[in-house]
């Protein structure tokens, strides 16, 4: 099987070059195309001899993920569903940083990448792990789905410039449990001869994953780190999040004041309001006190529906009475009512909805 193109380096490409005898310094021009300039195919890197692109299609693989759907306008959220190498789905969210929380106000944007096919964590209101886990995304998989945005995006506007500038690692699966895969993706997005995009743009999100939380706490990256929390107590979180069983409250938050003791960038805590689960206000209470601990900014999220599941998102008021809690209490705090979510809903929705399609599509 031909090799990934885009998880190459300059080291791995000089080797690769000067074993077919061609000139080292090539490598530079190879990931120019690839990374920067989000070439469609190899004969468009015309600054490369016909012989040199030729054995480059032999050895390599241009993209791993192909595009099989789209939803959403360009002024709001839009959904990228990809089909991989092996026919599994995951999905991508690219989002217009005046509706974005991560980005800042430009015509840049936010992609939301996927980490894994599936997710076996199984928290109860999430579409991700509803199906189990397959299996983790190479880094490859990751990269091209940053790649293939830019490439979509180059197609459909004539623009060369590229658009994405931050990074939110919120998609399917749980980033932390494809801890070694995710970093050698996110050191060739960051670097200078990759995509470019800052450390302190990339935003990893975890349900908690303790000894990995430590493990980035080490890692000499400023990766910002968010936290799915969505409960205040071990009692609610236990009750909508095995995986609090195994890292309850207090060694989560523990391995949270590791990380910030050597990380600059404020973490944010992410809540999923569902009715009469999390939404009371002793919940908010409590929340506004671990944020403070924290120095957290939370992040209010009203719950996406999920077919098949019973939860509901709380009625806008008592959505803002939690929010005024929070205010209350001294916490820092945003509530996002995005419409890119209400239209096609959260991450790992519109891949059950496809495969759902395809499994009852005739022939
Ligand atoms: N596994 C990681 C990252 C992927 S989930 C994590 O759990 O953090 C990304 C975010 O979407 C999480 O905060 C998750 O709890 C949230 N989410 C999942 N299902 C949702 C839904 N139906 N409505 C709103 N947010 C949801
Ligand atoms: Fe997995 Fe995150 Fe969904 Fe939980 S919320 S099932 S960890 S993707």
């Amino acid at each position: 099987m031909r090799k990934p193109i885009s998880s190459q380096t300059p080291s791995t490409l000089r080797s690769w070059l000067s074993s077919k005898e061609e000139r080292e310094y090539r490598a530079d021009q190879i990931l120019h195309w690839v990374q920067r300039n989000h070439a469609a195919n190899w004969s468009e890197m015309t600054n490369l001899t016909e012989s040199l692109q030729s054995k480059l299609s032999g050895e390599f693989e241009f993209s791993t993920i192909k595009l099989i759907c789209k939803q959403g306008s360009a002024d709001t959220t839009q959904k990228f569903l990809w089909k991989l190498r092996d026919g599994q789905l995951v999905e991508s969210v690219l989002i217009p940083a005046s509706q974005s929380l991560y980005g800042n106000q430009s015509d840049r944007h936010t992609l939301c990448v996927s980490t894994q096919v599936g997710c076996a964590y199984g928290c109860k209101f999430c579409a991700s792990g509803l199906n189990g886990f397959k299996r983790d995304l190479e880094p490859s998989e990751i990269i091209d789905q940053v790649l293939a945005t830019e490439r979509w995006h180059k197609n459909q506007t004539g623009a060369t410039e590229r658009i994405i500038n931050n990074l939110v690692v919120m998609g399917m699966g749980e980033p932390l449990a494809n801890y070694d895969k995710l970093m050698v993706a996110l050191e060739i997005l960051n670097a200078d001869w990759g995509a470019n995009i800052g450390a302190r743009k990339i935003t990893i999100s975890t349900s908690g994953l303790v000894p990995e939380i430590r493990r980035l706490a080490q890692h000499s990256r400023q990766y910002r780190l968010a936290i799915s929390l969505h409960g205040a107590t071990d009692e609610v979180r236990d009750h909508i999040m095995p995986v609090n069983k195994k890292y309850p409250l207090g060694e989560l938050t523990a391995a949270i004041e590791e990380y910030q003791q050597t990380k600059t960038g404020k973490i944010t805590l992410e809540y999923v309001l569902i009715a009469q689960l999390n939404d009371s206000l002793d919940q908010a209470k409590a929340l506004a006190k671990l944020a403070k601990r924290l120095r957290a900014k939370v992040n209010l999220i009203p719950y996406n529906h999920v077919d098949g599941l019973q939860w509901t998102r709380p009625d806008e008021h008592i959505q803002d009475a939690f929010l005024l809690a929070l205010i209350a209490h001294g916490a820092k705090v945003t509530l996002r009512r995005e419409k890119g979510h209400d239209i096609d809903a959260a991450c790992g929705q519109l891949h059950l909805r496809t495969e759902k399609e395809l499994a009852n599509a005739p022939g």
